[in-house]
């Protein structure tokens, strides 16, 4: 890493799409830099994978695959290649002027040819002080069953899950496990997740919904007692006994540091061309979760992530930086 000589690409973040770019770019003899990302609060390098037991549909893997274990053999293959890695986050990136300053949180600011901005989405919370203080300390409320549900002090306990998706639908099934009962709260009267998610737990003996309902307040000083549940239509608010509460209410793309220097969609991922990775700067490509609200998957995330690092390698070549690239120009 030197200030001085820009680095031919940079990519931030560490997990699938960024490994798979740091891949294709050692492979390409690009000498990338990877910016893992550093553990804030909830939020671990290795992204959401890392919040994951078993990985059934990546392709290679006939038997489950952990979602650390398939990080940790991700990211080994691009060290295999060359890929060097530091443990930060980017706090603060300049792409107004070329080459690009990218700000790391402890380290001197690098400058680089290309970017890929690889960052991944971060799970939602309601937004009451009261679950904040209990998920940071460790007090029954968490945005991940799946990493936390199995701690012995969730045990035989009515346990609550927050959300109307595939992923709230996933996180009470896998509660089931170990819960005495799962109460799904919902705001409204029916699921938006898929048919057959939401029917393995509307059909489930240990399940039950609470529809039309939003937690207005988490009780419990050290750790989670209970919630204060509000009726969506009537205002009337109840209590619910609970013993751990899991908050499955989507998730935001990790833009902030990017301080609006790249075009987003409406809901906030990054915008790319039809097809690439390319972003509104020349030069700055994105993969991954960041700029997908659809498919959310770490085949396609690797995918993409495989796609910018060879758009960025074309890039470089016809900036004169590198060598020949393996995709050539299509479009000019
Ligand atoms: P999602 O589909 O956006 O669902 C979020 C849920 O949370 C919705 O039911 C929403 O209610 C509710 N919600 C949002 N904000 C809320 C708030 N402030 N208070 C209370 N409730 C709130 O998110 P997701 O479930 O994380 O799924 C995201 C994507 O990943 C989807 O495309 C999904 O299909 C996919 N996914 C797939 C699988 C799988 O196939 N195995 C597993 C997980 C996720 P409303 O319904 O009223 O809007």
């Amino acid at each position: 890493m030197s200030a001085s000589r820009p680095e031919n690409i940079v990519i931030i973040g560490s997990g699938p799409a960024a490994w798979t770019a740091a891949i294709y770019a050692a492979r390409a003899n690009l000498n990338p830099l990877v910016f893992e990302g550093e553990p804030v609060g909830t939020e671990l390098p290795g992204g959401q994978l890392m919040l994951t037991t078993d990985i059934e549909n990546f392709p290679g893997f006939p038997d489950p695959i952990s979602g650390p274990e398939l990080m940790d053999r991700i990211k080994a293959q691009a060290v295999h290649h060359g890929a060097r890695v530091v443990s930060e986050l980017v706090k603060q990136v300049d792409f107004s002027q070329r080459p690009f300053t990218l700000t790391p949180n402890y380290s001197k600011p690098v400058t680089a040819h290309t970017v890929v901005v690889a960052t991944g989405a971060a799970a939602k919370w309601i937004g009451l002080e009261s679950e904040m203080r209990l998920a940071q300390q460790g007090g029954g409320v968490s945005a991940c069953a799946v990493c936390d549900g199995a701690m012995p002090f969730y045990r035989n306990k009515r346990l609550a899950v927050v959300g109307g998706g595939d992923t709230a639908m996933e996180e009470a099934m896998y509660l089931t496990k170990f819960a005495s009962e799962v109460v799904v709260i919902h705001r409204r009267d029916s699921f938006r997740a898929s048919k057959v998610m939401a029917n393995r737990v509307l059909t489930h003996p240990k399940v039950r919904v609470e529809w039309n309902s939003q937690v207005a307040e988490v009780l419990g000083d050290d750790f989670i007692t209970g919630l204060v549940l509000e009726d969506t239509r009537s205002g009337e608010k109840r209590a619910l006994e609970v013993g751990g509460l899991f908050v499955a209410i989507g998730h935001t793309p990790n833009t902030r540091f990017l301080a609006g220097q790249l075009d987003t969609t409406e809901h906030g991922y990054l915008k790319v061309a039809p097809w690439r990775t390319a972003t509104n700067v020349d030069g700055v490509f994105a993969a991954g979760d960041v700029i997908d609200d659809y498919y959310r998957q770490a085949i396609t995330s690797a995918g993409t992530g495989c796609m910018a690092a060879l758009e960025a390698e074309r890039w470089l070549a016809h900036h004169g930086i590198g060598e020949t690239p393996l995709l050539e120009a299509v479009d000019g």
